[in-house]
């Protein structure tokens, strides 16, 4: 049975909320962007860089994990350039099964070449629109929506929040803050949160990966926000009985849980950059945990290219390691279009044309 589930899982219809759009480029277009500049890479063939790629993510050094992105983000830099990698992944996110994305990326780090803010959103809905089409016309269906994201380090939240907000009815769905958590809270600008909500516009917040309860709780509470990137480390405010698995949850694990803010979870990179301390495989993620629990969990890939993985490979790992069903991959599906940043209509319609039906087909022919 696991084996036959296994085999299906790539036409299983799948929605995705934690992409980064500078973490997920195909390594041969890596290797044409940076010869166009001349950005010099450490490897001069496509399987070569993809593995050089891997191992650095890998290596447990930040600085060798944040030097990918120096690359992915060097081959970046002009209009064409956004919209060939945004149109990419769009492709390869519909070849994978993916019914619904959102991705997400940072402007300000794009206007190393000349390029302006606007000009960079602009880029990359060019290249989603195109890839949609493209889908569409090799029988794919997909959404892609544009999440804005400001590096916490440079302080420019509010100057990004607003481009999010400028550009909401031209394809940006919410906002995000990346970068460096540990001493970058939530409350750097507070002003920031009570724009967003004040424009009712939704927002993402990468919390509790590299930071544990407190950056969670500033989040939620002074941003706001509607989901959490990675919050995996919400375990923390979980205690587990020893003799009988039993779980006591804290006020705050009970207040993430009990307004089902989503966690958009990553596991192959939470392993790579130890987000979850002490945990060494998929099967002893607290992703599972966590869902039996009964927290809003959605999967999530984070960085494709860093971490070679896929929404197929996540979701494989989890029916071969931790024994998970086609009801729980269902589950985080479900739970994942739920906490779209689209609206409850589009949202219902993704679940009862998409999901729901897709998910019938494959339990028929498992049957
Ligand atoms: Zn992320």
């Amino acid at each position: 049975m696991t084996q036959a589930l296994l085999d299906e899982i790539p036409d299983l219809p799948k929605v995705l909320l934690h992409d980064h759009l500078d973490g997920g480029l195909r390594p041969q277009t890596v290797l044409e962007l940076c010869d166009a500049v001349g950005h010099e890479l450490p490897a001069t063939d496509a399987d070569t860089l993809a593995t050089w790629f891997r191992d650095a993510a890998d290596s447990g050094s930040l600085p060798r994990y944040l030097e990918t992105f120096d690359h992915t983000i060097a081959a970046m830099q002009t209009p064409d350039a956004l919209a060939r990698v945004a149109r990419e992944a769009v492709l390869d996110l519909a070849a994978d099964g993916v019914v619904y994305a959102e991705q997400r990326w940072a402007p300000e780090q794009h206007v190393q070449r000349g390029m302006s803010l606007p000009e960079t959103v602009e880029a990359v809905q060019a290249g989603i629109d195109a890839g949609i089409a493209e889908a569409a016309a090799a029988g794919r269906t997909i959404r892609v929506g544009q999440l804005v994201t400001a590096m916490r380090h440079t302080d420019r939240w509010v100057e990004i929040a607003e481009l999010a907000v400028a550009y909401r009815d031209a394809g940006v769905v919410g906002f995000d803050i990346a970068g460096p958590e540990d001493g970058f809270a939530p409350d750097r600008h507070a002003e920031v949160w009570r724009f967003l909500a004040e424009q009712n516009f939704p927002t993402t917040i990468h919390a509790g990966e590299a930071a544990g309860l407190d950056s969670i709780s500033q989040a939620v509470h002074l941003g706001q926000a509607d989901r959490l990137g990675h919050g995996v480390r919400i375990m923390e405010d979980v205690t587990l009985s020893e003799h009988d698995r039993t779980a006591t949850l804290g006020r705050l694990a009970h207040w993430v849980r009990d307004h089902q803010i989503a966690l958009e979870v990553c596991p192959v990179s939470n392993l790579q950059t130890n987000a979850a301390p002490g945990v060494t495989s998929v099967a002893d993620h607290p992703i599972t945990r966590l869902k039996e629990l009964d927290f809003a969990v959605t999967l999530n890939t984070d960085n494709r290219l860093m971490s070679r993985t896929s929404m197929s490979h996540e979701m494989r790992l989890l029916v071969s390691e931790a024994g998970w069903t086609i009801d729980d991959l269902a589950d985080v599906t479900l739970t994942a279009a739920w906490s779209a940043f689209c609206h409850h209509d589009e949202r219902r319609e993704l679940v009862d044309e998409l999901i729901l039906p897709g998910y019938q087909k494959v339990e028929g022919a498992l049957r």
